[in-house]
């Protein structure tokens, strides 16, 4: 594959900062002019007022890096963020991705640019040992229209004569494909299942009432719990609860514990073990 290597030399869109990738975030240029080729939008970026960047540019003859894959550009900043993205990549997603810039100048071959792209994606997923579950649309990062024709259904129609969701498995099936030599599997229909959670730990026994630590026990049940300090006040849910104290632990009885939980409690005599149900 033919890179050609045309780094910016605008600190406004390459400010030199390590990175290290997560993803690869894929966009378009948003420009069908003649002419907006991948050379017209690395100068684009190169020019010093502009604050926008991607490591790759595709176009129907070439593709051109414009940064190092380890130095961060800015192409997914935004107010917010997914929180997908949030979860995966990190709170700046520029701080952690690779993007590429789809080019749709009309006088180019879209089908070689995206064939392009095909090719030049899965050989950085082969590069870094990834799959497809690394690929991003702009989109699926800060909700912009971009890149249009895997995101909005008369841009998709337009360009894949099917919809834009369609179009974008299909982008990723061509990835894989390349990278692979495979098609996807089809996923299998997944079962659910119970998890049952059984938690070691100690409580009391006083005068016949079995006490549970309130935070390790609700926390486990998916219950947020409060504590007040100057008034040793402890709340599940937002409920108060009477409590012992001992050693920084709060124990409360296992029954309060339960009905705030909406779990069942039963006591086995045998192993001395209360057993929390829900
Ligand atoms: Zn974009």
């Amino acid at each position: 594959m033919q890179i050609t290597e045309m780094l910016l030399t605008n600190q406004t869109a390459r400010p030199g900062t390590k990175i290290v990738p997560k993803g690869l975030v894929i966009h378009w240029t948003a420009n069908e002019k003649k002419g907006a080729d991948a050379v017209a939008n690395r100068n684009y970026f190169n020019k010093p007022t502009t604050e926008a960047s991607a490591h790759y540019i595709v176009d129907d003859r070439q593709i051109i890096r414009c940064l190092p894959e380890t130095e961060m550009g800015y192409h997914v900043g935004a107010k917010s963020y997914k929180a997908e993205a949030l979860q995966k990549l990190s709170a700046y997603p520029n701080d952690c991705t690779i993007g590429i810039e789809m080019c749709v100048n009309a006088d180019g071959s879209f089908t070689k640019m995206y064939e392009q792209t095909v090719a030049l994606t899965a050989e950085l997923l082969k590069r870094y040992g990834w799959a497809v579950d690394k690929l991003w649309r702009h989109y699926d990062i800060t909700g912009k229209n971009c890149p249009a024709f895997f995101v909005d259904e008369r841009t998709a129609q337009a360009y894949f004569g099917k919809n834009a969701q369609a179009a974008w498995e299909s982008f990723k099936q061509d990835v894989h494909r390349l990278l692979t030599g495979f098609p996807q599997k089809p996923q299998a229909p997944v079962d659910n299942c119970a998890v049952e959670l059984t938690l070691a730990t100690t409580g009391k026994l006083i005068a016949g009432t079995a006490y549970v630590p309130v935070r390790l026990v609700a926390e486990a049940a998916g219950a947020t719990v409060g504590w007040e300090p100057s008034t040793k006040t402890v709340t599940v849910n937002g409920h108060e609860l009477n409590c012992l104290h001992e050693n920084g632990t709060a124990y409360a009885p296992a029954r309060e514990v339960a009905a705030l939980l909406g779990m069942e409690v039963s006591w086995d005599a045998a192993r001395k073990t209360v057993v929390l149900r829900g």
